[in-house]
C-alpha cells in the first residue's frame, strides 16, 4: 500500500515528454535567438550577485531599468524568527497529522469516540488556530482514535450513524463537539448533530477557539442558542500579545479580541459559556485569566494539562 500511494504522488512522465517534444521541434534560428537573451539573462543575474554583495540590492530588472532598488539600497531584512502563518496550507489539511498521518492504511476515520463516560464528536480538521501544543501537530491518533481525518470531513448524517452504533448513547455524561480542529467550520453539521443528540436526551458541549464569528462571517451565538447547553471556549492567554504568538490564529491578535467578545455574547445571549485555561501557564497567568473572564462575566476553568495520549 505504501508503495502504492508512492505511484500516486509520483508526477507522471507527460509533463516532461511535452517538453522534450517541443524542444524537438525547435528550429536553429529560435535557438540562437534565444541564447543571447540566456547569456544576457545570466550575465543580470551575476552582475545582480554581485552587487548584492556590495549592498546594491537591485534585481536584474531594477538594474535594466536603471532603478533605485524597493525599499532603498539597504531594504529590511526579513527576520527569520518570523515564522509564516501557514493557515492555507492547514485549511487544507496538509500541516497536521504528525508523522503517522499516512500510516495504517485502511483505518477508519474517527467521526465519534469515547473517552472518560463521554461521547466526543470529531466534525473537522480544519482551524484558524495553529497552536504550538496542539497534539494534531505530532500524531493523527488521541488514545488510539484517527482523529486525522483522511477521507474529509463527515456530513452529519454519517457523524449521527455513528453515534448510532455506539448503542444507548443515554450512558454517556454529554456529548462533546471536540476533535482536532475547529468545530464551528461545521455549523450546519454541529447543529444537525446537537438537535439529533438533544432528541436522545444527551446534553451537548462546544469546545471551541471562540474565533466562530470571524470564521463564518456572522455572529453564530443565536445558533448555538437551545442547542448548545454549555460552550468552552479556550482562552489559552490574558492578552492578545501573549495568545497569538502560542496559538498563531489566521486572524492576527484579531483572533483573540473576536474570541473575548463571543464569549461576551454568549453571556448575553443567554448561552452557557466559561473559558478554559490549563493549569501550566503559570499562577500569575493563571490569575490574569480570571480577572480577564470576570471582567466579561463568565467563569474561569483551570483544568490540568495532559501530557500522554
Ligand atoms: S484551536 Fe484546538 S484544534 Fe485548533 S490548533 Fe489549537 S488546539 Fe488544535
Amino acid at each position: 500500500m505504501k508503495n502504492g500511494k508512492n505511484n500516486e504522488f509520483r508526477p507522471t512522465g507527460g509533463g516532461s515528454a511535452g517538453k522534450n517534444a517541443a524542444a524537438g521541434r525547435e528550429t536553429r534560428e529560435n535557438r540562437e535567438n534565444r541564447e543571447p537573451r540566456e547569456r544576457r539573462e545570466n550575465r543580470e543575474i551575476r552582475e545582480a550577485r554581485e552587487n548584492r554583495e556590495t549592498h546594491e540590492n537591485r534585481t536584474p530588472r531594477e538594474m535594466r531599468e536603471n532603478r533605485e532598488p524597493r525599499g532603498g539600497k539597504n531594504p529590511p531584512q526579513k527576520d527569520s524568527r518570523v515564522r509564516k502563518n501557514t493557515f492555507v496550507e492547514r485549511d487544507k489539511n496538509k500541516n497536521g497529522g504528525g508523522r503517522d498521518k499516512n500510516n495504517a492504511d485502511g483505518r477508519k476515520d474517527t467521526y465519534v469516540y469515547v473517552l472518560d463516560g463521554n461521547l466526543y464528536i470529531n466534525l473537522t480538521n480544519k482551524c484558524s488556530n495553529g497552536c504550538s501544543f496542539c497534539v494534531r501537530n505530532e500524531r493523527a491518533s488521541y488514545y488510539g482514535n484517527y482523529l486525522w481525518l483522511r477521507h474529509g470531513d463527515p456530513t452529519a448524517e454519517k457523524v449521527i450513524a455513528a453515534i448510532g452504533g455506539l448503542g444507548d448513547i443515554k450512558r454517556f455524561k454529554e456529548a462533546v463537539f471536540c476533535g482536532f480542529g475547529e468545530p464551528t467550520y461545521k455549523m450546519a453539521e454541529l447543529a444537525a448533530v446537537a438537535d439529533w443528540v438533544h432528541a436522545q436526551g444527551l446534553p451537548t458541549r462546544l469546545n471551541t477557539n471562540g474565533q466562530g464569528n470571524l470564521i463564518n462571517k456572522r455572529d453564530i451565538v443565536p445558533e448555538l442558542k437551545g442547542r448548545i447547553d454549555l460552550v468552552n471556549v479556550s482562552l489559552n492567554a490574558s492578552s492578545a500579545e501573549k495568545y497569538q504568538p502560542i496559538c498563531r490564529s489566521m486572524f492576527g491578535e484579531n483572533g483573540f479580541a473576536a474570541m473575548i467578545e463571543f464569549a461576551r455574547l454568549c453571556k448575553r445571549n443567554g448561552v452557557n459559556c466559561r473559558f478554559s485555561v490549563v493549569d501550566c501557564i503559570g499562577e500569575e497567568e493563571v490569575a490574569a485569566c480570571k480577572r480577564l473572564a470576570e471582567g466579561v462575566g463568565v467563569p474561569l476553568y483551570v483544568r490540568k494539562y495532559i501530557t500522554d495520549s
